[in-house]
């Protein structure tokens, strides 16, 4: 691929210059000139209004999209526990199947997890694949991605959708590679071209500053990773009827070159922001690290975790492990408490679908005000513990300290 001017088109109107995120367009003798440096981001193409710039494409060999079918979903499980997100995207994948009209499946690897079908079924798969084996009892790059892609290469189906876990993020990109086709990782949106069987994955891009929708136009099977929380479970519904399809690994090449000697468990307190139905996080505005304090006795009170601002993280006044946004973790609660936190795009990129938006800031000009359900203007290390006074009373705990 590459990116030309078509100098007889080219006016030298100069509008294609700001356009250009890198500033590598300059006009010289009235024409366009493009420098070293781009990476064919389209933005000078869409901004020319004589259509004197074209990205120059090798001919690909077109894929007959009729022979891919199906959605399928990635249903990641730890010790026979299901991923809440492999239940928020059966949720999405059944609203993508409809549209397309094609079945929504669940692939289900590991060892002695047959009964996990069921439950996919009742959210929402027509279908379960069940790999079940030794070999897969614990997540392994090497056998996940060979069952996967024997998977896909019989079955042929049209989208593929991870978490952006851990293990998704890790299986994904390894998936896609033998596959040869193209991944979208962290999708916050994602929706269908029926005419063209397209998957319309939008994720931020540019730090945040912009949303793109990303195509894999001539490659199947079209695959994407979804942070937790991004989408919504549907309802269980065990009266749901489904398939499940045991697959054949007799002819399974085991080349596996990891082995799990031992897991051993985090102890201590683990900050499970990501699964919290209310979460208290605090940012720049606490002015203090010490006034975090307030943040995590008011979470306490509630029995919620405590979340950060980047700010909050970068200046060290609490563990990345807390940072919530588009570089932190992104959740979902029913109440998210923003004491002191301004409201930047990356912020709610990973806190905006949160039910109920609760935010303190001295500055009501503070953009995390046009978002918030409650906005209280004032200062955080005042509000805060009278908010936390008045919950406990409200809650019957005592008024001292609650450990
Ligand atoms: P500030 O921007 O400093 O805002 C502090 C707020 O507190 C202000 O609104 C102020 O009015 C208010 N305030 C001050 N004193 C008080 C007081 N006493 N009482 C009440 N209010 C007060 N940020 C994230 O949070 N998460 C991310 O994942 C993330 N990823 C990023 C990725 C990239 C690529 C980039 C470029 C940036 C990212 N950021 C992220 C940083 C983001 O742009 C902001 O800089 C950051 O969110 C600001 O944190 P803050 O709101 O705590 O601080």
């Amino acid at each position: 691929m590459g990116i030309r001017v078509i100098t007889d088109k080219c006016y030298g109107c100069k509008v294609c210059v700001p356009s250009c995120p890198f500033g590598i367009i300059e006009i010289i003798d009235k024409k366009a000139v493009i420098k070293d440096g781009c990476n064919l981001c389209g933005a000078c193409v869409t901004a020319c209004k004589f259509k004197a710039i074209e990205i120059t494409r090798e001919t690909e060999t077109k894929i007959d999209k009729s022979l891919y079918s199906g959605v399928w979903v990635f249903a990641e499980q730890r010790e026979g526990k299901l991923a809440n997100v492999t239940k928020e995207l059966l949720g999405e994948g059944r609203k993508l199947a409809d549209e397309l009209k094609e079945p929504l499946a669940a692939v289900l690897l590991g060892k002695g997890i047959g009964e996990l079908a069921q439950g996919l079924i009742a959210h929402g798969a027509d279908k379960v694949y069940l790999a079940d084996a030794p070999e897969l009892e614990y997540f392994l790059e090497d056998s996940y991605t060979q069952v996967i892609v024997d998977l896909v290469k019989k079955e042929r189906p049209n989208i593929i959708l991870l978490g952006a876990t851990a293990i998704g993020r890790s299986l994904a990109p390894k998936v896609a590679a033998r596959l040869e086709t193209g991944l979208t990782a962290d999708c916050t949106g994602l929706e269908v071209d029926v005419a063209e069987k397209n998957l319309l994955q939008t994720r931020p891009a540019f730090g945040g500053n912009l949303m793109a929708t990303i195509l894999c136009p001539n490659h199947r099977p079209q695959m994407a990773t979804v942070r937790p929380k991004v989408f919504k479970p549907l309802a269980e519904d065990p009266s749901r009827t489904g398939e499940v399809i045991t697959v054949d690994l007799a002819k399974t090449k085991w080349d596996i070159r990891a082995q799990v000697l031992e897991v051993v468990k985090e102890t201590g307190y683990v900050v499970n922001l990501e699964e919290a139905n209310i979460i208290v996080s605090g940012g720049r505005g606490l002015c203090d690290p010490k006034n975090f304090a307030m943040v995590e006795e008011l979470a306490r009170v509630l029995g919620g975790a405590v979340g950060a601002s980047r700010a909050a993280v970068d200046a060290g006044w609490i563990p990345y492990a807390h940072q919530v946004g588009q570089t932190g973790k992104t959740v979902g609660p029913k109440i998210y408490f923003a004491c002191g936190i301004h409201g930047a795009i990356q912020h709610l990129a990973g806190m905006s679908s949160s039910d109920i938006i609760i935010a303190i800031n001295k500055n009501p000009d503070a953009p995390i005000f046009k978002i918030a359900t409650y906005g209280i203007v004032g200062d955080v290390r005042e509000v805060l513990p009278l908010l936390t006074k008045e919950f406990k009373k409200a809650l019957g705990v005592s008024q001292e300290a609650v450990v």
